[in-house]
């Protein structure tokens, strides 16, 4: 999947390169020019052009197919205004261009590909009236997670690159293209169309843990988007590293800790957005996804990048744990998070250390707390500080983007609501779904039936009113009829049998 994401993000480079090639060369230029690009025949050329009306024609074609669908209109923009456009574009330079930036017209080519072929998959899949419901709650849940940053950002004139999702399924019919992925990924390389697609895992109808992971998501894509937020921070966080580990002859410097977050930056940041999101509820899936009772070495093990030369995106499992504990704290849910922090560092043996890979392939125990220190200070730079990228706000002031104690009371009177058997008395997905992860932490063999609970009043988006209320109403029925409760009596029988039978793993490995 990273390869994929990588891939994409290449791509994109090498279409932004693209602009570059058109300045007339000078003498100097020349002389420290790259060597020349293989040459294109005029057959080759003629390819390229043939290629390029092609993408143009299918995403005019998609585009006029989206536009007759409540569904998929909003597809439309980046179908016509971006993929169609810039495969056009594409097709006028190719006259004028040179052998150079031929060869990077081939690459956008292959970009644009890949951009119309998730397009019309993200149509595709809201042609069915079952997936378009589920997709259609994953985007509410998204679409009420942009919000605060979006309306922050036009009020002050913020430019934001992409500012909205479309979530997809990742397998099953309708999936033509090669993307796979078992977890949550967001497609940054489609930053520069305005929408960035998030794929979804398989179990995402059936786990309620997995939705609050959204947040992170979004949180990628709110670092990406925002014009100098990422340089902003690592200079106030004074992170420079050189993205290589240890070399393990003379111990761990401070020097080799700042390189481990100069890496995990955009990791520690989309994890505090999510904390800020959803509050307990984002921990509790962090726990559920990251924990790993049975092999606790896994949890304090910093993972090393490929040939263990550099550093891996993500930081240990204990640290980003502990890091949303902290936050958690700071936002106004100390208590909670003392339990969260307190049950996390129980189930995995008490860990009070952290341990490092060097290139000789050797580790090197450190102290947790010291660890979290340099940590906690990062995330207290992305919650606290002014920064000039947001216009001189901090990121705590941008209005509904915490979720404060109204927002958390809600969580709890849906979990209530969800348990009695009753319709929950908001429509927040923010906080209809954090109240599904806080009624699924106390009965996580209850998952499905939390899950319909919540989405039964989630406003689906691009799904009709009268659907929508069709299924609050039928699930209002479902509760209120002979086997009441808000979760089927066979729900909880089959949950007391498998209790009974086996302590299911809770943990699915993920990052
Ligand atoms: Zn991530």
């Amino acid at each position: 999947m990273d390869l994929i994401i990588d891939l994409i993000i290449l791509l994109v480079k090498a279409l932004t390169k693209k602009e570059k090639v058109e300045a007339p060369a000078t003498v100097t230029q020349r002389r420290f020019a790259p060597p020349p690009a293989p040459r294109m025949g005029s057959k080759e050329v003629a390819d390229l052009a043939a290629r390029l009306q092609r993408i143009e024609r299918a995403a005019r074609d998609e585009a006029r197919r989206c536009a007759g669908e409540e569904q998929n209109e909003r597809f439309v923009d980046t179908l016509l205004g971006y993929v169609a456009t810039a495969a056009g574009r594409g097709r006028t330079l190719l006259g004028g261009s040179d052998a150079g930036s031929r060869v990077e017209l081939v690459r956008s080519a292959e970009y644009f590909e890949s951009l119309l072929e998730v397009m019309t998959d993200l149509a595709q899949q809201r042609r069915d009236p079952a997936r378009l419901l589920l997709l259609g709650d994953a985007d509410a849940l998204a679409d009420a997670c942009y919000r605060p940053v979006v309306e922050f950002a036009r009020t002050h004139g913020i430019k934001l690159s992409s500012q909205r999702t479309a979530t997809m399924l990742i397998e099953g019919d309708g999936c033509r293209h090669t993307l796979e992925a078992e977890n949550l990924s967001i497609l940054i390389g489609f930053n520069p169309t305005g929408l960035a697609p998030i794929l979804l895992p398989a179990s995402w109808g059936s786990e309620p843990g997995w939705w609050p992971a959204l947040a992170h998501e979004i949180g990628h894509d709110f670092l990406a988007s925002v014009p100098g937020l990422d340089g902003e921070l690592r200079r106030a966080c004074e992170l420079s590293g050189d993205g290589w580990l240890p070399d393990g002859g003379v111990g761990f410097t401070g020097r080799d800790l700042d390189a481990a977050f100069t890496v995990w930056l955009p990791e520690i940041f989309a994890d505090a957005f999510g904390t800020l999101m959803l509050g307990p509820a984002f921990i509790e899936t962090l726990i559920w996804s990251l924990g790993d009772p049975q092999h606790p070495e896994n949890v304090i093990g910093v993972p090393p990048g490929p040939g263990w030369m550099t550093w891996a995106p993500h930081p240990p499992h204990h640290l980003r744990v502990v890091l949303g504990c902290r936050l958690l704290a700071e936002i106004g849910f100390p208590g909670e998070a003392a339990r969260l922090e307190s049950e996390w560092r129980a189930r995995h043996g008490g860990p009070d250390a952290l341990f490092f890979p060097t290139r000789r392939q050797t580790w090197i125990g450190i102290a947790d707390e010291a660890i979290i220190r340099r940590g906690e200070s990062i995330t207290h730079v992305i919650y606290q500080d002014e920064l000039a990228s947001l216009a001189g706000f901090e990121l705590r002031s941008i209005p509904g983007l915490d979720l404060g104690p109204r927002e958390h009371e809600a969580a709890r009177e849906a979990c209530r609501a969800y348990f009695a058997g009753q319709r929950a008395p908001t429509r927040d997905p923010r906080a209809l779904i954090a109240g599904a992860v806080l009624a699924w932490s106390e009965r996580p063999s209850l998952a499905p039936s939390i899950l319909r609970a919540a989405r039964a009043t989630i406003p689906s988006v691009g799904v009709a009113r009268r659907v929508l209320r069709r299924r609050a109403d039928s699930n209002d029925a479902r509760a209120a009829g002979p086997r009441r409760g808000g979760v089927d009596l066979a729900d909880w029988r089959e949950a007391m049998v498998l209790s009974a039978i086996l302590d299911r793993p809770r943990g699915l490995p993920r990052r």
